[in-house]
């Protein structure tokens, strides 16, 4: 109930100004977003880059004006050239949401979204490094997966998310676990109907394990995206029954959330990989983080009700 009214809030715009303005705001923010500017997340990149892999986000999504499509792909592009030339490309992706580059523009979002996908592509060929489209709510998946589809004829290279909690996601990973092919597995973190999600939590961690079991076996690369202590655990052990090494698959966490457990997973020689977002489009990113942890919600709340 909770999770479903801060998963509305996140797509209102009355919500947005009323957290925006909130001062208890900034600090949780903080928590779950490395920085305002590029110039602030590249420290946290780096120093994360010591140990751990890295996926940046430049925050944004829900698009509705070409031009700041348009000024998202300048970011990713900048972003990208930044990385390249901070010598930490190798270490550090970029994660896209297709909703940030046009997807959702009344006219022809489908195609501004591939074109300018195809330019943050290049970009980041150009960096040596990799792109990762996010997955958005469900009403997007077949659009983003045509569109991962048409990248991956030029750049093979290009990553897609997949959410355990739809019921169509194991069909999707038995499709996506080809050769070449890599994958993110994430539970999902947007508020879907019955008619297409698991809403039990105990029948989306059953998905979670069925679907991480098909890509695990098949022959692309499986990104573990989950902070769950046992699906981490599951996950080690499914890798080992399928003869994966350690460099065969990843785990991938936000950024601010268990770092201790990154360390340690980044300690034993695995490898780990942080979700960074950055940039001051925060709000829907930060709904959905409070939407997952009911203690912060509770604290959140009698703030805004105080001040
Ligand atoms: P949960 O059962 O929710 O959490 C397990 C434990 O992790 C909790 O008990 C708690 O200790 C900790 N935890 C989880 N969330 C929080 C939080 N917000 N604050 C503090 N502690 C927390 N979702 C999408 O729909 N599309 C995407 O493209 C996408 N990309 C992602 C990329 C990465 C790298 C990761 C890690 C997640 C991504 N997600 C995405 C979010 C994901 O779908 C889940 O909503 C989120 O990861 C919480 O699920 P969980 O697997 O960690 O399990």
């Amino acid at each position: 109930m909770l999770r479903t009214t801060l998963l509305a809030a996140a797509r209102s715009r009355a919500c947005r100004t009323l957290v925006e303005r909130a001062p208890v705001t900034r600090g949780l923010v903080s928590r779950y977003v490395a920085g305002s500017s590029l110039e602030r997340a590249l420290p946290v990149v780096e120093q994360l880059t010591a140990d751990r892999l890295v996926t940046l986000d430049h925050l944004g999504e829900d698009t509705t004006d070409t031009s700041q499509a348009q000024d998202t792909v300048d970011a990713y592009t900048r972003l990208l050239s930044e990385l390249g030339s901070a010598g930490v490309a190798e270490r550090a992706e970029v994660s896209v949401k297709l909703s940030a580059v046009g997807r959702s523009l009344p006219q022809d979002g489908e195609k501004i979204a591939l074109d300018n996908a195809r330019r943050i592509c290049e970009a980041a060929a150009r960096a040596g490094t990799t792109v990762t489209l996010d997955m958005e709510d469900h009403t997007t998946v077949d659009s983003t997966l045509s569109i991962l589809t048409e990248l991956r004829m030029d750049f093979p290279w290009v990553g897609a998310v997949l959410q355990a909690y739809l019921r169509r996601t194991e069909g999707d990973c038995r499709d996506l676990a080809g050769a070449g092919s890599r994958v993110r597995l994430c539970k999902g973190a947007y508020d879907e109907p019955a008619s297409v999600a698991y809403r039990d939590k105990a029948e989306v961690d059953r998905s979670y394990v069925r679907c991480l079991r098909v890509l695990m076996e098949g022959e692309g690369y499986p990104m573990v995206a989950t902070h769950d202590p046992r699906l981490v655990a599951i996950a080690g052990v499914l890798a080992d029954s399928s003869g994966r090494g350690p460099g065969d698959y990843e785990h991938q966490m936000l950024y601010g959330i268990r770092e201790n457990e990154q360390r340690r997973i980044a300690a034993q020689g695995r490898r780990m990989r942080v979700y960074v977002p950055y940039g001051d489009e925060w709000y829907g990113y930060f709904m959905r983080r409070l939407a997952e942890r009911p203690a912060n919600v509770a604290f959140f709340a009698r703030s805004l009700l105080t001040k």
